[in-house]
């Protein structure tokens, strides 16, 4: 936290008394004139120093500015109409912990007319969704807001607890993002809301910026700098959408500036990590963001800027091809392909094969022919053809190992055909390992 420090402090209290000495002295009573006095109502000291813009505040003044531009947000990209229902996401985390106390206190500070409720997924992560719950159920007490948790265990029979132990933590998170986002609408419809909205920071959405532009991925690019998306702007990515509204309003919010208000309000939140998977990808372009904002603290927005611009040409150049949207013919979900991402990853688990879903739907299409051909070819199903200890060990290249076993031993003729075989499926899962693949973002 960037707290004002000694030397701000004197520097600060230097050029104040040299270009206005009539304020300090007036506010002190003719004693010393006011130290460090905040940049914004100069009456009271400042208390920190503003990590978006370097000011020194007071908490009043902070509060004020940190607020206002979330309003400016809101109201700038018209985020909602009068009468909207609107679900907060809450994890419990200091996030969405302070947009539930933001989208209350704006609501009624702006007269939004806004109907909030809270909606929480529980993951079935112990030591980690169980505490954290707690604390929404805490701000549902304190703000007055209504809470639905909905489980993965009770949508999809699999906890994530389960699902780490059949998979491992390397693709965990590609799981647990895709049931996520399947969750929130599911909860959404219970709900009947018009509107989900997520505590998604300035700092989150650089670091999407950065890792889309690095993987050259222009779909997500586009999808990640939207301060609001919903089935419209889906983007044949395999990434499946529904027709309820999504938005960001903490999309230029610094992280930093979170921390802050959440601790000079002694907000109640929960602040450990995910237990699992530290998504090393993002986690580069994390540290990688935060080495450019010690240099330049505009260095966030700035990049939020640079991803809206390139999404904007983007778009400028394009056809706009969109996927014809159906709905998933498993479990009614919208999708664009028959079976939506959520179905064909629980098929991957209860079949035994979870490298299943994981990857791009064309790429998955071919793991699943080619693990079945060779299925067809030993007669056997392909529950029975891989045990669980040896194929779910959440290793794309472990799992085509096995698969690759089974090929040779397979009744197919000759040694070069097999040779095919081996290199076709090593190569599915050097791609399938590639860290572009294992994001959900
Ligand atoms: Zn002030
Ligand atoms: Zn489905």
């Amino acid at each position: 936290m960037h707290l004002t420090n000694t030397a701000d402090t004197t520097v600060h209290a230097h050029q104040h008394t040299q270009t206005q000495p009539e304020v300090g002295v007036k506010s002190s009573k003719g004693t010393k004139p006011l130290r460090n006095p905040c940049n914004l109502c100069q009456s009271v000291r400042a208390i920190l120093k503003r990590p978006k813009t370097g000011q020194q505040l007071c908490k009043e003044c902070f509060y004020h500015v940190f607020e206002t531009e979330i309003h400016n947000t809101i109201v700038d990209n018209k985020l909602f109409k009068k009468g909207d229902r609107v679900a907060i996401g809450a994890s419990g985390g200091k996030d969405s912990t302070v947009l539930a106390y933001v989208m209350k206190l704006l609501n009624d500070r702006y007269n939004y007319g806004l109907d909030l409720v809270l909606l929480s997924i529980d993951e079935g992560i112990t030591g980690y969704r169980d505490d954290s719950l707690e604390t929404v159920k805490r701000n549902r007490d304190q703000y007055q807001i209504p809470l639905l948790i909905i489980s993965y265990k009770d949508l999809y029979g699999w906890s994530m607890d389960d699902i780490v132990k059949e998979i491992g933590r390397k693709n965990n998170c590609t799981f647990c993002g895709v049931f996520r986002r399947q969750a929130l609408d599911r909860g959404a419809i219970m709900l009947n809301v018009d509107h989900i909205v997520t505590g998604h920071n300035a700092d989150d959405i650089a670091e999407t910026v950065l890792m889309n532009i690095l993987r050259g991925d222009l779909p997500r690019l586009q999808r990640c700098t939207s301060i609001i998306t919903n089935d419209t702007s889906d983007d044949a990515s395999g990434i499946e959408t529904s027709k309820i509204l999504r938005s960001k309003p903490f999309k230029y919010t610094y992280e930093k500036e979170i921390v802050m208000y959440a601790y000079f309000k002694k907000l109640d939140y929960f602040s450990t990590e995910c237990i699992y998977s530290p998504n090393a990808y993002r986690g580069y372009a994390r540290v990688f963001l935060k080495e450019l904002e010690a240099i330049r603290r505009t260095a966030i927005v700035d990049i939020i800027h640079s991803g809206e611009a390139l999404s904007a040409s983007v778009q400028a150049n394009e056809s706009t091809k969109l996927p014809t949207m159906t709905n998933c013919t498993r479990c009614g979900y919208i999708s664009s392909n028959e079976l939506c991402k959520a179905c064909l990853l629980l098929e991957g688990l209860n079949k035994g094969l979870p490298q299943l879903g994981i990857g791009h739907t064309t790429k998955i299409r071919r793991i699943h022919e080619a693990a079945a051909n060779v299925a067809e070819g030993l007669s056997l199903s392909s529950t029975s053809l891989l045990s669980p200890t040896t194929a779910l060990s959440g290793n794309g290249a472990e799992s085509a190992t096995v698969v690759t076993a089974v090929a040779s031993s397979s009744t197919s003729s000759t040694l070069e055909e097999r040779g095919k075989t081996v290199t076709h499926i090593k190569d599915l899962a050097r791609l399938e390992t590639m860290p572009s693949l294992q994001t959900t973002s």
